[in-house]
């Protein structure tokens, strides 16, 4: 089964820091479309194995990004006027960017999200592993890979596919 105890996926995380950036270095020749297949068949076969309810840690521990059009929407959903949405969970900072007023985010409980139809881009989107361009986030897909279990699994099986299948044998520092 898939690893998803987050204090097992932590440590990992700090015990791999010089694994990993071998393997972000060691995919900078790999043709990115080709890479891109490799990874959304696994994480299609991932993330159906893993239950975020059952985590909830993205949720408890990043900050989210509200757009501004996802405000007037949330309002609706809660019944409240803008203002006050705003006011009681949002932030804005000076250049306009607003994001979710607390960590963990308001909006979980028995880490269950009570927005889920109306949850924001951001949350709908993480862990961006469905999307095309995984090599250009990858930098960015590891600065989270001690904290989402999904991502965790799907990094170590990425290496497992790419350094043991016969074509590119594994040579770490
Ligand atoms: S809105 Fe829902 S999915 Fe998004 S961070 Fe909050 S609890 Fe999680
Ligand atoms: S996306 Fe990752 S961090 Fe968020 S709940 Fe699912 S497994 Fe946990």
């Amino acid at each position: 089964m898939y690893q998803t105890d987050l204090v097992v996926i932590a440590a990992a995380s700090l015990e791999k820091e010089e694994e990993n950036d071998y393997f972000l270095r060691s995919l900078k020749n790999r043709d990115t479309e080709e890479l891109d297949v490799i990874v959304h068949s696994i994480y299609d076969k991932i993330s159906g194995g893993i239950d975020c309810t059952s985590c909830g840690n993205c949720c408890k521990s990043l900050v989210i990004n509200v757009k501004q059009e996802e405000i007037a929407p949330l309002a609706a959903h809660l019944n409240l006027s803008v203002d006050e949405t705003k006011e009681k969970y949002i932030e804005e900072s000076q250049q306009g960017n607003c994001f979710i007023n607390t960590i963990p985010c308001h909006f979980l409980a028995d880490n269950k999200c009570t927005i889920y139809e109306q949850r924001f881009t951001e949350c709908r989107d993480f862990p961006h592993l469905h999307k095309p361009g995984f090599k250009a986030r990858l930098s960015g897909t590891l600065m989270h890979y001690g904290r989402c279990p999904i991502i965790y699994n799907v990094i170590e099986e990425v290496k497992v596919r790419l350094w043991f299948s016969g074509n590119d044998q594994p040579s770490l520092p």
